[in-house]
């Protein structure tokens, strides 16, 4: 999947579970007793319940010591009661509850009923508590009796009141699918659907039932077919909805070997929302159409059939689907045949598929139309969007089958399948979703209008589309086998975007954009509230919440890091050899280490390296010291943090240790596009020393282009030398490598480690640097502290930061053309320079845009505006009234997509407040604008001076609607919550955003977002506490 880049956040698919669903306890029932039901095995019995991903995130399976520790702290200092924890985890047990069930007279009270009620069910568990922590010693009357006594299962109820088989949220491993005939009929009038699903099954191990995902679905019929007897039987269905799960439950065991066909008729509602088997609208000729499509990443299959929905239950699929004329149906796979039923009816029946997880099935039932090309394997790509939009699809067609060659040619594997369809659809909450042969899109993401797009828009078009392709390798060809490694999916398909576009579109120039993407992930992973890359989850908004930077820009971070240590013929030997060995298979994280390990001429330990950076929250710093008279550069690495818990200085702390493939140049030998000048280092211990080769040694810099994901900090007089440098030649070092000292500079100084003082002295070379990276990184950091101090009110050194940098780039913003002219890197710079001299209200840029807006208004023509600069020009022109409602009539009437989002970012910025009230709203009602645009409008309104305490207020204030919109854990819940609250720096905003969250009765505070939105305030008000007065100084 892909995340949707108006907010340069993903924004994921959300499941249908109703969230109270979450919050219920679930019911018990003792089957100690009962002979028929097998229990399972000592090993699998989970005697505690399961805490949230909150308190294990980090941790392994076995061991809760430092990440544990950390959370306790990093909570005391936030104020967050860790009192009500274990309470309020319940909800994510996994249901294994277990119990003391004793023999001979120690026996605890016996004939609860089975419809066991929630008091009930506290008590029991609280005596389970109590007697499993005294193993030895059970009650009865009499006192405490040593007996043996032995630990069994209680299981859940099914909603019929019987027992339920399986007591887990993973499914069990005995029975697996191999082929799904899947008959589907939607009816686009109604909006419900029914379906029949025939699954074979195959018995792995002796069991007594088959349980299996459904969720919402009414199941009308059931029979399971023995392969040896071909007698259909019929079978009760017993649903236990907490699990999203149905079982059927057999007297006799199925054997191992056998195989057996389940039948299930069903019906069901369209889903309202964003995944499942959902309803779309879209307008022809100002007529409201419908159409159905799905969405199912990560798990919302089970809502349009009953399925085995986990990644590593690989299948077949044969698709049906009965359409009425005026449609057309698309699944993953080519049409086989098409017949034309009694009742006027057309039914589409697809070829059977590859084998695959169900999580990538798809299908669509619409009124779309078409464009197709071959590419030179013979692959058949066809475009598909509303007949409206027709006229925006050539450019993708175009981009696909250029990359589709690429990847099928670097990755030396076939696509396997006949066709690749790719929909844009009107209604769409990701940026993009790879389901296996028919690829579905946000309209922004796809469709393409060559007269008023930006370069930017371009781009996004294209990565995304590279990075759907690259999905149909890594996460379709070869799957994680748990959600817990989806940055083998999202890391490697994010990466392939800026690999695949440097080599097939260079003059798009996105080493920019993937330098501020690896800048981005640190930003989040040089929190408290991080994660490993690799992390276990279990419950439902443990996944969604997988769905972040860590998993897509850390992951495509350490992958450049590897690639650049390993060289790119290793690395892609490593990656295909990973290919072909696990195709149609699942992997973990190690079986990518054990491929990359094998390739020829790697002779570094690539398993113990990279386990430091998947399995390890964080990244380090590197402490550079060079010793001048001695010759000799010492090194120390310690993980970065930004804000200094106490328990910084625990032992814990202390254990982190990184393999951190090194790179560095220094003054003897220091032209960069040199090979031999760059010389490597693998640090692997806490401290180290490198003995130079060369005399007279003054600087060194590390981390070359900084590909590698560490930050340095360099010792004072290196700094100072290295200053010195950027002063008098700063092209002696690349444009990244400026980047990256800059973006270190503020970071290190967030974190107190460096004064703003020398941050200011870095840049002070500024002045002569025409550079893409380097001005946009600093422009970005600037931004962020200006935004968070004209929200404090301090209008002072506000005042004083709008002057140091029109100081600064006051001459290049004046030098800017009002134009589209140039390379991609000098069209962004301009459109980065513009937008903020405009922002903070240059006189030249402010009238310059106001002139162009009136020229739009005149013309109602957006051609006759510098596309890269419309963006910039919309938002000056809707600062007054007349301009505001100008953009919202035309936003209504307009057609593209990409047009549409600049001037809904325009709109958003405006400091109205009745504006903004109407833009908030219209998104939640969905009215004139689409819900899958709200959480784009609060992340925008939260940047302006006034928009920040609207949008938080409307956050408190529809809370319940917001999660019922986008499900809790989301992607888009994950935006709001981090968004909204980022502009806050005092105790004040601290306590209030803590008390709202505390106060909710579903699972937000559990949320990793929400720790993390009440760690970037903390974050704030330490900046200003640290910096600001330093700042106001130095300006
Ligand atoms: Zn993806």
């Amino acid at each position: 999947m892909e995340s949707h880049s108006q907010s340069g956040r993903a924004q994921l698919p959300r499941n249908m579970i109703e969230n109270s669903m979450f919050e219920e306890e679930p019911d018990i029932v003792n089957l100690g007793k009962d002979s028929r039901l097998h229990p399972l095995e000592p090993d699998e019995i989970e005697y505690e319940p399961r805490s949230s991903r909150l308190l294990v995130r980090g941790l392994g399976e076995h061991d809760l010591d430092d990440e544990e520790e950390d959370y306790e702290s990093s909570a005391r200092l936030l104020g967050i009661s860790f009192m009500n924890r274990s309470s309020n985890h319940r909800g994510n047990m996994q249901g294994a509850y277990s119990h003391e069930a004793s023999s001979g007279s120690c026996s605890l009270p016996t004939g609860r009923t089975l419809l066991v009620g929630a008091f009930v069910v506290v008590i029991i568990l609280s005596i389970s508590m109590v007697v499993y922590f005294l193993p030895k010693c059970t009650f009865t009357k009499e006192g405490c009796h040593k007996k043996n006594t032995k630990l069994t299962l209680v299981y859940p109820l099914a909603t019929n009141g019987q027992p339920f088989p399986w007591p887990k949220m993973r499914l069990p491993s005995a029975v697996v699918p191999v082929h799904y005939n899947l008959n589907l009929l939607p009816n686009l009038t109604t909006l419900n659907f029914t379906g029949s699903v025939q699954i074979s099954l195959l018995i792995i191990e002796d069991t007594n039932n088959i349980t299996l995902h459904s969720l919402g679905l009414i199941i009308t019929e059931a029979t399971i077919t023995p392969e040896t007897t071909k007698h259909p039987q019929k079978v009760q269905v017993l649903e236990y909805p907490l699990h999203q799960q149905i079982a059927i439950k057999f007297n006799t065991m199925l054997p191992k070997g056998e195989k057996y066909t389940l039948n299930l008729n069903y019906s069901a509602n369209l889903s309202d929302g964003l995944s499942g088997f959902y309803k779309g609208t879209y307008q022809i000729k100002n007529k409201t159409r419908i159409l159905a499509a799905t969405q199912f990443e990560p798990f919302a299959a089970r809502n349009a059939f009953p399925c085995f929905d986990e990644p590593a239950f690989k299948a077949t699929f044969r698709i049906s689907i009965i359409r009425d004329a005026d449609h057309i149906s698309l699944s993953n796979m080519p049409k086989n045949t098409t017949t034309s039923l009694a009742n006027g009816l057309y039914q589409d029946t697809f070829r059977t598929s590859v084998k695959m997880s169900t999580y990538l099935v798809a299908f669509i039932v619409a009124n779309l139309t078409r464009i197709s090309n071959k590419t030179a394997g013979g692959t058949l790509v066809s475009v598909y969007a509303v007949p409206d939009k027709m006229d925006q699809m050539d450019y993708a067609l175009e981009a696909t089958v250029k990359l589709l060659n690429f990847y099928e040619n670097f990755f030396s594997i076939a696509y396997p399948l006949k066709k690749l369809d790719l929909v844009a659809l009107p209604d769409f909450e990701a940026g993009a979703m790879e389901n296996w042969g028919l690829i579905t899109f946000r309209e922004t993401a796809l469709l393409y209008n060559e007269e008023t797009a930006s370069i930017m828009d371009k781009q996004i078009v294209t990565i995304v589309i590279a990075h759907e392709l690259a999905h149909q390798w890594f996460g379709n060809l070869v799957t994680m086998e748990w959600w817990n490694d989806l940055w083998l999916n999202e890391g490697f398909a994010t990466f392939m975007e800026f690999f695949s576009l440097e080599k097939v579109f260079p003059d798009f120039q996105v080493s920019d954009r993937f330098l501020h993407t690896r800048f981005r992930a640190m930003e989040k992973d040089s929190m408290n509230s991080s994660h490993p890359l690799s992390t276990p989850v279990e419950t439902f908004e443990q996944i969604e919440e997988m769905f972040d930077s860590i998993s897509y820009e850390k992951g495509a971070s350490i992958l450049l890091m590897l690639k650049d240590f390993l060289n790119e013929t290793n690395f892609r030997q490593g990656i295909t050899q990973y290919l072909m060995e696990h195709k149609y298979g699942n992997t973990r994280n190690e079986d990518l280490w054990n491929c990359m390990a094998k390739v020829g001429s790697v002779n570094l330990n690539v398993k113990e390296m990279m386990k430091t950076w998947t399995l390890q929250t964080g990244f380090p710093v590197v402490t550079v010291k060079l010793d001048t008279t001695a010759n000799k550069i010492h090194l120390r690495q310690d993980r970065f943090l930004r804000i200094a818990f106490p328990q910084n200085s625990s032992s814990s702390f202390h254990s982190y240790l990184w393999h951190i493939p090194l790179t560095y140049i220094t003054s003897s030998c220091s032209n960069y596009a040199q090979p031999k000048c760059i010389k490597k280092w693998l640090l692997k211990n806490k401290t180290d020393t490198i003995d130079l080769k060369e005399p007279n040694v003054t600087w060194v810099k590390f981390n070359m282009n900084m590909t590698g994901y560490y930050i340095v900090n360099y010792d004072k007089s290196t700094t100072e030398e290295l200053n010195e440098l950027l002063q008098n030649n700063h092209l002696a070092i690349s444009d990244q490598d400026r980047a990256g000292l800059i973006n270190n500079a503020f970071v290190l100084a967030s974190a107190g480690k460096i004064s703003i003082e020398e941050v200011l002295n870095l840049i002070s070379y500024l002045k002569n640097e025409t550079s893409t990276a380097p001005i946009v990184e600093t422009l970005l950091q600037l931004n962020d502290i200006y935004m968070l101090v004209e929200k404090r009110g301090d209008l002072s050194v506000s005042n004083l930061m709008k002057k140091y940098i029109f100081n600064i780039f006051g001459d290049l913003i004046d030098q800017q053309t009002w134009s589209n002219n140039g390379s991609a890197s000098e069209r962004y710079l301009r459109s980065k320079l513009l937008a903020t001299a405009c922002n903070l209200n240059y006189d030249m840029c402010v009238q310059k845009a106001n002139i162009m807006f009136t020229k739009w208004m005149n013309t109602t023509d957006l051609s006759v505006l510098p596309s890269d600069l419309t963006a910039t020009i919309l938002t000056v022109g809707a600062r007054t009234v007349e301009g505001w409602t100008f953009i919202r009539q035309m936003y209504i009437q307009l057609q593209s997509e990409s047009d549409k989002n600049k001037m809904l970012s325009a709109m958003a910025k405006t400091n109205n407040v009745q504006h903004l009230i109407w833009l908030m709203y219209s998104g939640l009602n969905h009215n004139k604008i689409r819900t899958q645009e709200l959480p784009f409008i609060l992340a925008t309104s939260s940047k302006s001076r006034i928009g920040y305490l609207f949008a938080w207020d409307f956050v408190k204030e529809n809370w319940d609607d917001l999660i019922k919109k986008f499900h809790l854990g989301s992607y888009s819940i994950q935006t709001i919550i981090t968004e909204t609250t980022s502009q806050f720096s005092t105790k004040t905003h601290l306590l209030e955003v803590q008390t709202f969250f505390d106060s909710l009765t579903d699972k937000s505070s559990q949320l990793g977002s929400v720790q993390e939105a009440l760690e970037m305030i903390h974050l704030n008000i330490q900046w200003m506490e640290k910096n600001l007065k330093n700042l106001e100084k130095q300006l």
